[in-house]
């Protein structure tokens, strides 16, 4: 199965929902505040969130600060890794159930896709990153 009918993401923005979102590393608070002409305090102040030791982006109305009314992220080509990484996520390689998981929550695979290619992507994935 060419690999862009194994997953195509549908922009249903269910990955961008929730009650956290994922950690923002330093050099990527500098690449959004960049991309959005802000000072990194600035950004941090309005947009970020730091439990602990970890810095993440800020929930609003149940979805990321960064989920436009449109559907699309605003800051789509600066987005942390993590975002960009999901849901083709290291975690299924090796374990169905994880693949299972993630594969509930997200529409863009193609159910006529065995673990397998799935595992493909995955590790082509990766090796892109
Ligand atoms: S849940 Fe899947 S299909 Fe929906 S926006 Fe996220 S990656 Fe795309
Ligand atoms: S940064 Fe963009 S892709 Fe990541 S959770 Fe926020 S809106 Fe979604």
């Amino acid at each position: 199965m060419e690999k862009e009918t194994i997953f195509e993401c549908k922009c249903c923005g269910h990955c961008c929902h929730g009650t956290a979102t994922v950690s923002v590393n330093a050099e990527e608070q500098q690449k959004i505040a960049d991309f959005l002409k802000m000072d990194l305090s600035a950004l941090r102040q309005e947009f970020l969130l730091t439990k602990g030791n970890r810095t993440e982006m800020k929930i609003v109305d149940g979805h990321c600060i960064f989920y436009g009314n449109d559907g699309l992220c605003k800051i789509h080509p600066v987005k942390p890794f993590h975002c960009k990484q999901w849901p083709l996520h290291p975690s299924i390689l090796g374990d169905i159930n994880a693949y299972n998981a993630i594969k509930k929550d997200c529409p863009g695979f193609n159910d006529e896709a065995s673990y397998e290619e799935v595992c493909q992507l995955v590790m082509e994935n990766r090796i892109q990153d």
